[in-house]
């Protein structure tokens, strides 16, 4: 029975997590508006499954034993404050569970504490080791105290409290040992209640709000920004959204996403995790400066962030995809680039040539429109609804395609497939401009834009139905980031336009008997998956099967292969920035490549192709693996022989 006293303390506690609950809330209402919408049923499956957090198979079950170890007897003592009575079997049933989930929750915690003191946690003790240390006294005393009632009560076996009874065996018959021990476990928990939103056990409330408010739409959109009001970029914390914020207080330091960061694991001075924790700890400072007010003085992000931190990003998403809690570390980076680049004009010197190619050619090369068809010299290649034909699929070769010398072929290799296959096609030829993939992703918004709205301008024109791409950027930017920007320019929704990726087009050649390879290409095959291909848009099957299918050619998986996939270096302008820190990501993935011991290397990207060609050539082996693109095996093994 609680006393007057205890109800007393149970209000300050209670307090106390509000008022701290309510400043941190200060801290987003500080962030932009944004309209977001949430998801019921997606939350409840995701917590009762756990979803994303078992991808690491051990820190996820023990992550799942702690969440029913804590939830379940919450319910329980939750319910039992209202004179909620069980028969007695079902109650010494229930009593069973609980002890068993205690024992479950004991072990995970101390499982936690024991990693969080190991891994020294960047968010420091105060944060992560003490409100541990302050759950295992609670589970501790309420074991305790269950055998000091055991030994003074119930002597005998009590199986439906076995670690209690355990426990009673070495415990003397002492009233004032349980009523101390009763009196711990509650001062522990009220503690615990009180301490909720000064460490990461806010998480408890902001993990399961940031899961119910993830962004489902495709992950490869870039957020929009409005170059007409609003800031340009995020220069202080109070420039992101109040959902950008949000993520920093869902963040629990897990630290997946730096395990899986190609430009931390490179030795780059970048990691997501330390990026949400330099934007929390300035949502924190804010806070304290203003009082929680939520408009106080705000200091800008560079001086807590680096630009060698915001350029080492290749925008890859190994960390938006294996964040459990659905954060996205790389729109902050975008946000903080865009404001670098068109609030400042501080764009890294070496990728200068290719935003003014952009802007006054076109396309990344510098090349210009006159020469965009060179490749296709002497090839017979339509042009797209031109005259009085008329083609199904546009074939969008994309600025790597028309112009670099090794991906030229790979545009050539593609034509031959097509004819083969007699696939009604055409290109835009001079009407083709780059898609705006590296100048949005280095932050250009206004060129992106512009490049975008002639695009779409051409395919509106010649009535473009269905586009098929070799370039995974190509195919992100026109299938994710488009179709927005149609719509706006058409005053009504997006046109729906088809973007093929070129494997998912050519495999369903393949299955339809349209192509039928025939010819070996190698015997062992390994695969790179392109980010923007894979992680950014799912698609992992197409390459696979198309290399599968090819006579006599064994796929190998590389170490880090699907979702794990290590970049390249190539993508978020990579092509145009000099790696200057760390270690080149194209060397570490080249040695990967010698390790799994193959003799192709099979990609579908022409930033990879370029990359791991050059990766595997610095390795300077006897016989390094050859460099293809899937489609080009396709083409060998249907009989093209132009290719080198
Ligand atoms: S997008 Fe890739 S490179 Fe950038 S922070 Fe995330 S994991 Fe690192
Ligand atoms: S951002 Fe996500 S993956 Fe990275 S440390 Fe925070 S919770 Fe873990």
């Amino acid at each position: 029975m609680l006393s007057a006293f205890d109800i007393l303390l149970i209000c300050v506690a209670l307090i106390l997590m509000i008022a701290g609950l309510s400043r941190r809330w200060s801290a987003w209402r500080a962030g932009r508006w944004e309209g977001h919408s949430g998801d019921w049923a997606g939350l409840i499956i995701y917590l009762l499954g756990h979803g994303k957090i078992l991808r690491v198979r051990g820190r996820g079950i023990a992550h799942l034993i702690v969440f029913w170890g804590f939830l379940v007897p919450l319910i329980v003592i939750i319910l039992a404050q209202f004179a909620f009575r069980l028969p007695p079997v079902p109650s010494q049933m229930l009593s069973l569970l609980m002890d068993v989930l205690g024992i479950g929750l004991l072990a995970g915690t101390l499982f936690f504490l024991i990693r969080r003191i190991v891994s020294r946690d960047p968010l420091g003790p105060k944060r992560t080791v003490v409100p541990l240390i302050i759950l295992l006294g609670i589970l501790l005393t309420g074991f305790f105290a269950e055998g000091a009632r055991l030994r003074i009560v119930h002597p005998e076996f009590a199986w439906s409290s076995p670690l209690g009874w355990m426990l009673s065996l070495g415990l003397p018959a002492s009233p004032l040992l349980m009523q101390v021990m009763i009196r711990t476990h509650f001062l522990a928990v009220l503690l615990l209640i009180a301490v909720i939103p000064f460490t990461f056990f806010r998480h408890l409330a902001a993990a399961p709000l940031n899961v119910f408010y993830r962004r489902r739409e495709g992950r490869g959109k870039l957020r929009d920004v409005s170059l007409e009001n609003g800031p340009l970029g995020a220069n202080t914390i109070k420039d992101f959204s109040w959902k950008q914020l949000l993520d920093a207080e869902a963040c629990v330091s897990c630290g997946r996403c730096e395990e899986n960061c190609p430009a931390y694991i490179s030795g780059k001075p970048l990691s997501p995790r330390k990026i949400i924790r330099d934007i929390l700890e300035e949502a924190e400072s804010m806070i304290r400066r203003d009082k929680g007010t939520g408009h106080g003085f705000v200091r800008p992000l560079t001086s807590r962030i680096t630009e060698d931190e915001i350029w080492s990003c290749t925008t890859c998403m190994a960390c938006v995809e294996h964040c459990p809690v659905f954060i996205e570390p790389l729109d902050k980076i975008i946000d903080m680039r865009r404001h670098l680049v068109m609030g400042r004009g501080s764009l890294p010197l070496e990728a200068r040539p290719m935003i003014r190619s952009l802007e006054i050619f076109g396309d990344v090369q510098g090349k210009g429109v006159a020469h965009r068809m060179d490749w296709a010299l002497n090839r017979e290649v339509p042009l797209f609804n031109s005259g009085d034909q008329r083609q199904e699929v546009l074939f969008w070769v994309g600025c790597s395609g028309a112009f670099h010398p090794r991906y030229q072929e790979v545009s050539r290799a593609l034509v031959h497939i097509f004819k083969s296959a007699g696939v009604n096609f055409g290109i835009l030829g001079k009407e083709e401009l780059c898609c705006g993939d590296p100048a949005r992703r280095v932050g250009e918004e206004g060129l992106f834009m512009e490049l975008a709205r002639k695009n779409i301008r051409s395919f509106r024109d010649l009535g473009v139905e269905k586009i098929v791409t070799l370039c995974p950027h190509c195919l992100n930017t026109l299938k994710n980031e488009y179709p927005r920007i149609d719509g706006d320019l058409q005053g009504e929704e997006n046109r729906n336009i088809q973007v093929l990726h070129a494997t998912e087009y050519v495999w369903n050649l393949i299955t339809e008997g349209r192509v039928s390879p025939k010819y070996p290409v190698g015997k062992s095959t390994a695969i790179q998956d392109p980010c923007y291909l894979g992680r950014v848009n799912g698609i992992y099957g197409p390459p696979r099967d198309i290399i599968r299918s090819l006579p006599s050619t064994r796929l190998r998986e590389l170490r880090r292969h699907h979702e794990s996939g290590f970049c390249c270096g190539g993508g978020g302008g990579g092509m145009w920035l000099h790696e200057r820190l760390g270690r080149r990501l194209n060397a570490i993935r080249a040695e990967e490549v010698k390790e799994a011991g193959v003799d192709l290397l099979g990609t579908a990207c022409p930033y990879c192709l370029t990359m791991l060609d050059d990766g595997l050539k610095a390795l300077e082996m006897e016989r390094p693996a050859k460099v293809m693109d899937v489609i080009e095996m396709v083409a060998l093994s249907i009989g093209y022989n132009s290719l080198r």
